[in-house]
């Protein structure tokens, strides 16, 4: 059953607005993914929980979601106006190794991060490098159509030429006058005719190492045009969402739109635009000069100076919910200790919940409880409302496990559903003992083995050493026909 109260803010239109996809039943989703040339930062990762929770509640209203968050593996300059080398590039000069070794190993990391968030696999996550002749039809495409020219092997976007028909600032709302004035002047070394003009594919300079050949001599693509090409092709010419951390909306984005309206001739590619705040550190940006920059790993491993210990990775993503995704999130030990009992204490209760006694009446209204974690929900994805809520949920759990408050069966099989996949399905926390479960049942059968290889060598004096150490700290072990099998006590 498909909800039609969901109501998202667009930054396009700078308000909050029903969510009407393009195809009934469908949504076409985009997240500019990361670009892998370093380990993946806690910035990045607040955007792509807060995207998760978008993908997963998307889906749970019975939408079939199609989320595309792609890898920038080419072409991001460490400047934004398309100067300074190639951020990867950069990186295998300085490590002596291939740019794809960069990629991969980066690659790597990133999804090892997000999979300890629990965040969902995209539907599909394509590369920049895996779509270079996509970007080099649409760089022609867009010349075709007269918003493109070449200079000295280099293909610019006339920004200028753009704007007399179009609203080039849309999505920021900022003044192009003010825009340009804030622009520096061109010097000798641009090749560009505007200030504003920015690079769809760029000529590859003798040492640049990653480079394709195109019709205008080898080069490589501008970093926008990889999100335009990409989400073309997955997506279509329009599409329902399109998202990203809210640094990328001035240049990033803008020039994505400009793109897919001079490529596509549509007007309005994408229908909501959604960006997600920064992150602060003891109410100070975070910054790696501040050296209060700190990677999800040391947030998980406790090891960053400002860090007064190790902090679960659940209990990180508990505390990233607890702020909208609008709003900016600060990271302070206190917050991150109050978010860690908090976090247990939801956890505890989903544990009590299958077990509760139902009685003949209620004291809670379930049913109000729901209405009132759906329309958070359905306001622009409000977590942390939708949390307080939950922990109504809570309380009730609690109250009633105590023998303070009554629920009926039907209640309670409604606060079942609710609970659960609000909690797990739709924010997407999970308990985390259930991982130290599997790492457990992992190294028990590993020992199993090695008992069951001694004793098959008659070295049984070994095998009941084991059987004995095991049983002192709690575990049983049990011989049977199908194997060993182990009980903890
Ligand atoms: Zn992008």
């Amino acid at each position: 059953m498909i909800n039609h109260n969901l109501k998202i803010y667009n930054t396009l239109t700078r308000t909050t607005e029903k969510f009407e996809p393009i195809h009934i039943g469908h949504v076409g989703m985009y997240v500019c993914g990361p670009t892998v040339y370093n380990n993946a930062h806690l910035g990045n990762a607040r955007t792509f929980v807060s995207f998760d929770v978008v993908f997963r509640y998307l889906q749970h209203l019975g939408y079939k979601v199609r989320y595309v968050r792609n890898i920038t593996d080419a072409g991001h300059l460490e400047n934004d106006a398309d100067e300074g080398e190639d951020k990867i590039s950069k990186k295998a000069k300085l490590e002596q190794l291939e740019p794809m070794e960069i990629v991969q190993r980066y690659t790597i990391d990133f999804h090892h991060v997000m999979e300890s968030f629990n965040a969902l696999p995209p539907s599909i996550e394509p590369t920049a490098t895996g779509h270079i002749i996509e970007q080099i039809e649409m760089t022609k495409q867009i010349m075709a159509n007269g918003f493109a020219y070449e200079s000295n092997g280099t293909i610019y976007f006339d920004v200028e030429k753009y704007a007399k028909d179009n609203n080039y600032t849309a999505l920021t709302g900022r003044n192009l006058d003010d825009l340009l004035n804030g622009t520096r002047e061109l010097g000798g070394q641009f090749d560009k005719r505007g200030r504003l003009d920015f690079a769809l594919w760029i000529k590859a300079k003798p040492e640049h190492i990653m480079r394709w050949p195109s019709p205008w001599g080898e080069g490589f693509p501008g970093w926008h045009l990889e999100c335009s090409a990409m989400s073309k092709k997955y997506l279509g010419n329009h599409f329902d969402i399109h998202g990203g951390g809210m640094d990328l909306a001035p240049t990033h984005h803008t020039n994505e739109i400009a793109q897919n309206v001079a490529c596509n001739h549509i007007k309005n590619p994408i229908n909501y635009w959604m960006h997600t705040n920064m992150l602060t550190v003891n109410g100070q940006k975070m910054s790696k000069s501040l050296g209060n920059s700190f990677l999800p790993f040391e947030l998980f491993s406790g090891s960053h100076n400002l860090l007064e210990k190790a902090y679960s990775p659940m209990t990180v993503r508990f505390f990233m919910l607890q702020a909208h995704y609008r709003s900016t999130l600060d990271f302070s030990n206190e917050a991150l200790q109050a978010a860690e009992k908090g976090f247990a204490r939801l956890m505890n209760a989903m544990k009590l919940l299958d077990d509760l006694k139902s009685s003949t009446s209620s004291t809670s209204d379930i049913s109000e409880l729901k209405t009132k974690v759906y329309a958070a929900m359905d306001d622009d994805f409000n977590t942390p409302i939708t949390l307080a809520h939950l922990f109504e949920g809570v309380r009730i759990i609690n109250s009633v496990n105590d023998g303070k408050e009554s629920i009926t069966e039907g209640d309670k099989s409604e606060l079942v559903k609710l609970m659960s996949s609000m909690v797990f399905d739709v924010l997407g926390l999970k308990e985390e003992n259930a991982v130290n479960t599997d790492k457990i049942d992992g190294l028990m059968n590993m020992i199993l083995d090695v008992r069951t290889d001694a004793k098959s060598r008659k070295d049984f004096s070994t095998s009941d050493l084991i059987r004995d150490k095991l049983k002192e700290i709690g575990f049983e072990i049990k011989d049977g026909k199908e194997g060993t099998s182990y009980t903890i006590n």
